[in-house]
């Protein structure tokens, strides 16, 4: 199957039977449920983008060996033009989701064209594991899968070491190993897009060495979310069955976060990619390099994200007439400074972007890792300008539903500015409320804050990347001058 259309999506998700529980029940139809339909149906309007006659090109590529068209995300880059070019393809998705999607089906699917443009990391393990992962990735690409992915694993208590406390009944585990393949049980957080995806990836990017020699906690795969055993707990909808006009975030792009449970699910061995060895788990994002391909789809959502925020900024400011206002400008100009120094990671980490051992082209890891690092604060500082420039306004929002109520006359006369006419008024601050103060708006800072792990192991990571030498060296040599 080539590149898939939004209506083929909702019918994958629809061909599934899978435990997705929502407010102490089992939904029935991710796609007609009121906390989830509106987020497939976002999807599903992505997937249309691919055959969008003014948008095909940008979005998908005719794949050599099946002479079918697929979507851009899923190509193993091996030169810096497919490198922009699936970039432009991520921009696409990223803007028309405002930036407010992060998990878009674009984040897993250039993280498994890594792993398959690195095929022999796999086989270190065993040499099946390598043709598991080419495998899956041609799977995932012909019928244009929908991945989420539960890296994290439970922990009843924090270790201070800042290592992974892998507890026995909460850590996912294999149990058993069998001729049809690994049988797993345990919790893994926070698989985004969870009830909208097709397949769950499961993986980890930082375990502890319980103990020398294999670990039963040291698993890499990818199956179906439909599997028998797994079950996926969603927090409450962020939807809240509103119109476009009351909630124009929340209607949208609801993309939930779920825990997912693991009860004794079978894992087959054509999907197990990484079994035992802690070493090699550990290291997967990092000598495949997913790490930064994965980081190179955040910079541009950080950017669309950026721009949004930034043009909601503009038109708030246009609105209340305080554009001109020193302190607005300032404020206007910070968020404008987030927003170019992410372009410019983003650019800077294609520019230097260099083939790696496997022959696969690899952005720039510094910029990238730049742009994924500054977002965890830049984020929630550009919602607190929002803030201080919206003030009283964002509290000034009636509803849809008072417009055609008895104080309509009056909220049409006092509401309105010199800029704006009420309703237009009301509208713009509804939007920025979504950003910047609802629960889906709070959502999306914690999500900023923490969805590329936690900010301690973030800097850790950045640390132990640095060419450190090189600055400490710069200013052994200027203690050194006469
Ligand atoms: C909205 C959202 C969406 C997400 N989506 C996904 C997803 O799709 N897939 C996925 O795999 N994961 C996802 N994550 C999970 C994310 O990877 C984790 O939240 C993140 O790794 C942090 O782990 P934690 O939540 O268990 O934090 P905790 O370990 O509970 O940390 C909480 C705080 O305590 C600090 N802390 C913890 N331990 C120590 C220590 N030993 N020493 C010092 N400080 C410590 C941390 O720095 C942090 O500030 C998502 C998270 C959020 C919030």
């Amino acid at each position: 199957m080539p590149a898939r259309t939004g209506q083929q999506y909702l019918d994958g998700l629809r061909s599934q039977e899978r435990h997705v529980w929502l407010g102490g029940e089992r939904v029935k139809d991710v796609t007609t449920h009121p906390g989830l339909r509106n987020g497939a149906r976002t999807i599903a309007a992505l997937y249309d983008m691919q055959h969008d006659p003014a948008l095909r090109d940008e979005m998908t590529y005719v794949a050599p060996a099946t002479g079918e068209r697929e979507g851009l995300s899923f190509i193993i880059p091996r030169t810096r033009e497919e490198l922009e070019r699936r970039r432009v393809m991520m921009l696409h998705w990223a803007r028309a989701t405002c930036g407010m999607m992060g998990r878009t089906p674009d984040f897993m699917n250039v993280n498994f064209a890594a792993w398959a443009g690195a095929a022999p990391y796999f086989a270190q393990a065993r040499p099946e594991f390598a043709d598991n992962v080419r495998r899956y990735h041609e799977h995932i690409t012909r019928h244009d899968l929908t991945l989420t992915h539960a890296l994290i694993n439970l922990q009843r208590s924090r270790d201070t070491a800042g290592t992974f406390k892998l507890e026995e009944g909460t850590a996912l585990r294999v149990v058993r190993e069998t001729d049809a393949g690994l049988v797993v049980r345990g919790a893994r957080i926070l698989a985004t897009l969870g009830p909208l995806a097709d397949e769950i990836a499961v993986y980890s990017p930082r375990l502890g060495r319980m103990a020398p020699g294999a670990s039963p906690f040291a698993i890499n795969f990818a199956i179906p979310c439909g599997t028998p055993g797994l079950q996926f707990l969603c927090r409450e909808s962020f939807d809240l069955e509103r119109s476009r006009f009351d909630h124009p975030l929340g209607s949208r792009f609801e993309e939930m976060d779920c825990v997912v449970f693991f009860d004794d699910v079978v894992v087959p061995w054509e999907r197990v990619f990484l079994f035992g060895d802690v070493d090699l788990v550990n290291g997967t994002g990092l000598k495949t390099h997913s790490n930064v391909h994965t980081a190179h789809q955040g910079a541009a959502k950080n950017l669309a994200k950026c721009e949004f925020v930034l043009g909601v900024a503009l038109l708030m400011t246009e609105t209340l007439g305080n554009a001109q206002l020193p302190h607005a400008e300032e404020r206007l100009g910070e968020l404008m400074l987030q927003t170019e120094l992410i372009r410019a990671c983003m650019r800077a980490s294609e520019a230097d972007a260099t083939l790696d051992e496997w022959g696969v082209m690899c952005p720039a890891q510094l910029p990238v890792e730049s742009s994924r690092n500054l977002f965890m604060t830049a984020y929630p500082r550009m919602i607190e300008i929002l803030q201080l420039l919206g003030s009283s306004s964002f509290m000034i929002t009636p509803s849809e539903a008072d417009f055609r109520g008895p104080l309509a006359p009056a909220i049409e006369q006092y509401l309105a500015t010199d800029a704006a006419t009420a309703r237009d008024r009301v509208k713009l601050f509804r939007l920025a409320w979504d950003v910047a103060g609802s629960a889906f708006g709070s959502r999306q800072v914690l999500y900023e804050r923490f969805f590329a792990s936690d900010p301690l192991t973030r800097a850790r990571i950045l640390n132990a990347l640095y060419p450190k030498r090189e600055a400490a060296d710069r200013v052994r040599d200027f203690l050194g001058r006469d």
